[in-house]
């Protein structure tokens, strides 16, 4: 058995260490954080996510999905809101069955950490933050708030998410190291609307709430206490953006034209905007993402890409399952168990991406209700929209050819 350190004990990393701890590897889990259980742990990230297949069956696998799912909320389709108020329910799926959940990170987070801390041989350590990495040794420099550590381990995994440290060791160290991020011109900020006085939701509890406007749009997700949390995608810069809304007017103003029914529910809305963090939004593409058998990069620190599938902690949870897969393929041979991963798990890399685009319900099902892999849905969607355009002609021609004949009579 070997042993890992692993970097960061966000959603992927607490799930890592319980898979390396069931198989009875030696893990040392370094946070730079405080233990969530103690608060502390949304720090600017979404409260709330929404967990489908591909993150489900990785907790099941593991056998933590019936804990982690308990307080989750179906949401069975998306709910647009137009300018006028009116609503118009679109479900996920034909099957009603299928739906995605709205899942608190914080309680996910203690969910996958307490997994992990039931195998003895998982050991976890807070406020601890890694500066860096020598990654032929392989050692971790960690910093505490009196002491610096060093850890070393047979290999450290890097789960410290879209701006990992150790990734940052391994552009400094591997020649020909690939790496690319790009930052959309919209940010988000999260904004609340608060239960009823009774305790119940104020709007239907299991949907996605959407209200698209034309560059930008807020979204609300339902939570557990009757609350909604929503986030505001909206342009950084730019004649009405998030730099030109400065003062309670302007908000107000800006609300009221653009979401008013969901003004009235939301009494704290000058004082979240006022407060709440304006949060970016990157994408990050880097190879490769293991270095010998030494270093490996899981989750966000080696492909973070933005929300609007709401496939970023799924893809990092399923990471942590071929990395598994892999490990067991390979007991002895670590560097051929990363090799594999990084070819099995890359090519998600691109297909997810070039999916985000176009919202195109087959291939949202495709990603959100399967685990075909990111590249072979993209695939299928394009073979399958190929399908419709030759099918739509096929018609057009019947039906002009109808037309004709008809005529000739
Ligand atoms: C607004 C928003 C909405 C989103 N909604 C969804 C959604 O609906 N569904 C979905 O699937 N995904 C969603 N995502 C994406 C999701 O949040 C990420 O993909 C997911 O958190 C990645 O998990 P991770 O463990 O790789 O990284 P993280 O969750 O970022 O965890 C990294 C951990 O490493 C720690 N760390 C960082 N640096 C160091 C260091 N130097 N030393 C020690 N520790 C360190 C951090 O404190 C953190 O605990 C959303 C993201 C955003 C921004």
């Amino acid at each position: 058995m070997a042993k890992f350190a692993l970097i960061g004990s966000g959603l992927a990393g607490g799930l890592l260490a319980a898979y390396l701890g069931r198989r009875g590897h030696e893990v040392d889990l370094y946070e730079r954080r405080a233990d969530p259980r103690e608060g502390n742990i949304v720090g600017g990230r979404s409260i709330n996510l929404a967990i489908s297949t591909r993150g489900i069956h990785a907790l099941e696998q593991i056998g933590i999905a019936k804990e982690a799912l308990r307080h989750a909320i179906p949401m069975r389709g998306r709910m647009i809101h137009d300018r006028s108020g009116a609503l118009h329910f679109t479900p996920y799926d034909v099957d009603p069955q299928k739906c995605i959940n709205s899942i608190g990170r914080a309680a996910l987070n203690t969910t996958v950490i307490q997994a992990a801390q039931r195998y003895p041989n998982v050991r976890v350590y807070f406020d601890h933050r890694c500066t860096g990495v020598d990654l032929d040794t392989p050692v971790a420099h960690l910093e505490t708030a009196n002491r610096t550590v060093t850890a070393t381990a047979d290999a450290v995994v890097g789960v410290d998410g879209a701006f990992s440290a150790v990734r940052k060791s391994m552009q400094g160290e591997i020649a020909n190291f690939q790496y690319d991020e790009s930052y959309l011109a919209h940010g988000y900020k999260e904004l609340m609307i608060p239960p009823a006085p009774d305790g119940s939701w104020r709007m239907e509890k299991n949907a996605l709430h959407i209200w698209p406007r034309k560059s930008f749009m807020m979204i609300a997700l339902p939570n557990p206490d009757g609350s909604f949390t929503c986030t505001l995608f909206w342009e950084f810069e730019g004649p009405r953006s998030f730099a030109t809304t400065k003062t309670d007017d302007d908000v107000r103003r800006f609300f009221e034209e653009e979401f008013p029914d969901a003004v009235s529910l939301m009494p704290t809305l000058l004082e979240d905007f006022r407060d709440n963090p304006t949060g970016s939004l990157v994408t990050i593409r880097c190879a490769p993402w293991f270095y010998r058998g030494k270093v490996c990069l899981v989750g966000d620190a080696a492909h973070a890409v933005v929300p609007f599938y709401g496939q970023g902690m799924n893809a990092a949870f399923e990471d942590c399952v071929v990395l598994d897969e892999c490990l067991q393929k390979f007991p002895q041979n670590r560097e051929s168990a990363f090799g594999e991963y990084f070819h099995r798990r890359k090519k998600l890399d691109h297909a997810l991406e070039a999916a985000l685009p176009g919202i195109y319900l087959p291939l949202y099902t495709m990603v959100t209700f399967t685990r075909i892999p990111y590249a072979k849905a993209a695939k299928r969607a394009r073979v399958q929209d190929l399908l419709v355009y030759t099918s739509a002609i096929i018609i057009f021609a019947i039906f002009i050819a109808a037309i004709i004949w008809f005529m000739a009579r």
